[in-house]
């Protein structure tokens, strides 16, 4: 379907012109004729479906139509992302979308000075894109004003809750008027997103593009099944002779990441990793370096990686299958993206295989398997336990998000609480001010 028979204004078609994209998406589709009604909306689309347009075009034609009730200055239209790298990429958006509209919009999230924030927010704001700890430390500390916000979107409201930002929400949600517009937007939905829904939403309208946990048609996925010993090799051997030149690599923990950052760069592969533990400026140029194609691997974290938003990757490969089965639909969501094709490998080795398992139930159907002549896995080697202390996931369960206050299971390790924590990066100014 053409932009213009969605009845989107001028400025806002224009702005669509200069992207270049000529059809609306199917979330696109669905959601803005709903968002320009006025109705709230519950929208179950994963990352790659163009969603962020989806709500952001009719968002900025609300805000353009209805003139401003509130007083000049205020925050009228409040996005909620959780991590730091997806409010980048949602504020780029709104600055795509809304060049030729007058709207100033900023981005909040901790692991940055919270000055520069205040100042830009006392000149006043109208569209906030912001991860919810910092958000609600301005809340707290009253340097922002939410009580003339017309529009809220809860974007990859799933996530927000895996990584234990319920609280946060719920506090956030609560000093916003009772007014207004509410559109949440989840890769799945699980009881708790319909309980946030059912608690914020106003008789939502329900869309959906892709069924739960479907994994992107245009993705061939592939196994080379191949010992854990033997895995930086093979991938080695892989990206040199089918000559990838962008690949996404994941791993489960921030340790594994830099360490075959490190290891494929000792190889001549130019590698970087990008997690929780890296300064927001490290992980901005390690994202732009690879984007321009100064860097060929990034090795990334599952919740770092989350939203990055890397047009045309090719390659994504799963150097280590992660804990939790949906990640998998996550991370290989990151190639194939609007209308691409794209390829998702898995290095799997022996202690792996109840992982792969689980993957594939979700998926209904079985991965197809290739052994690399040279890398077949050594019948002798026996399966060991994979240490899930480790796991870059359970930081985002256990103890990722703020003020879990002991509701969530108990902390696997002191490491891996920080990638939650820092991919959404705040919480230690939060804490050390609310404990003084
Ligand atoms: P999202 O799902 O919002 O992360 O968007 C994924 C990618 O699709 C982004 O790179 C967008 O620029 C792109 N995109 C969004 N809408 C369209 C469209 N209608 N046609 C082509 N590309 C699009």
């Amino acid at each position: 379907m053409l932009f213009e028979k969605l009845g989107l204004s001028a400025e806002l078609l224009r702005a669509i012109e200069k992207q270049g994209y000529l059809k609306a998406t199917p979330i696109q589709q669905q959601a803005i004729p709903l968002i320009l009604e006025g109705r709230d909306v519950l929208a179950g689309a994963q990352t790659g479906t163009g969603k962020t347009a989806g709500f952001t075009l009719p968002l900025l034609q609300q805000l353009q139509m209805r003139p401003s009730e509130g007083r000049r200055g205020c925050v009228r239209a409040l996005i909620l992302v959780p991590t730091r790298e997806l409010a980048a990429q949602v504020r780029q958006s709104v600055l795509t979308y809304g060049s030729f509209l007058p709207f100033r919009t900023m981005e909040i999230f901790g692991g940055v000075s919270i000055n520069p924030q205040i100042s830009k927010l006392r000149k006043g704001v109208d569209i906030v894109v912001a991860t919810p700890g910092r958000l609600l430390d301005h809340v707290q500390q009253r340097t922002i004003d939410l009580s003339s916000v017309e529009t809220l979107v809860l974007d990859e409201a799933d996530r927000m809750l895996d990584m234990g930002f319920i609280r946060d929400i719920r506090k956030i949600l609560s000093t916003l008027p009772k007014q207004r517009q509410n559109l949440l937007f989840s890769a799945t939905f699980s009881k708790e997103i319909r309980r946030l829904a059912a608690d914020f939403l106003h008789a939502p309208t329900e869309i959906q593009v892709a069924p739960r946990n479907t994994t992107a048609d245009r993705v061939s996925q592939v196994v080379y099944p191949v010992d854990k010993r033997r895995k930086r090799e093979l991938l080695s051997h892989r990206i040199g002779v089918e000559n990838w030149r962008q690949v996404l690599v994941f791993t489960r923990t921030k340790h594994g990441a830099n360490r075959l950052a490190e290891q494929l760069s000792d190889d001549g592969i130019r590698a970087v990793a990008i997690h929780g533990n890296k300064s927001q400026a490290a992980r901005t140029k390690a994202l732009a370096d690879f984007k321009a194609g100064k860097v060929r691997v990034l090795v990334a974290t599952d919740i770092a990686a989350r939203g990055l938003d890397i047009e045309r990757l090719p390659h994504v490969v799963n150097y280590e299958l992660p804990n939790v089965p949906e990640d998998y639909v996550h991370r290989i969501g990151r190639t194939a993206r609007a209308g691409q094709e794209g390829q998702a490998v898995s290095l799997v080795c022996i202690d792996e295989l109840k992982l792969l398992r689980d993957i594939e139930r979700i998926l209904k159907g079985r991965i197809e398997q290739e052994i690399i002549p040279g890398y077949e896995p050594d019948p002798r080697i026996k399966a060991e336990p994979i240490l899930q202390g480790r796991s870059q996931r359970s930081a985002g369960h256990n103890g990722g998000g703020r003020n879990t206050g002991g509701r969530k299971k108990k902390r696997t390790g002191p490491s891996h609480s920080h990638d939650a924590r820092s991919a959404q990066g705040n919480r230690s100014s939060g804490r050390r001010r609310r404990a003084g």
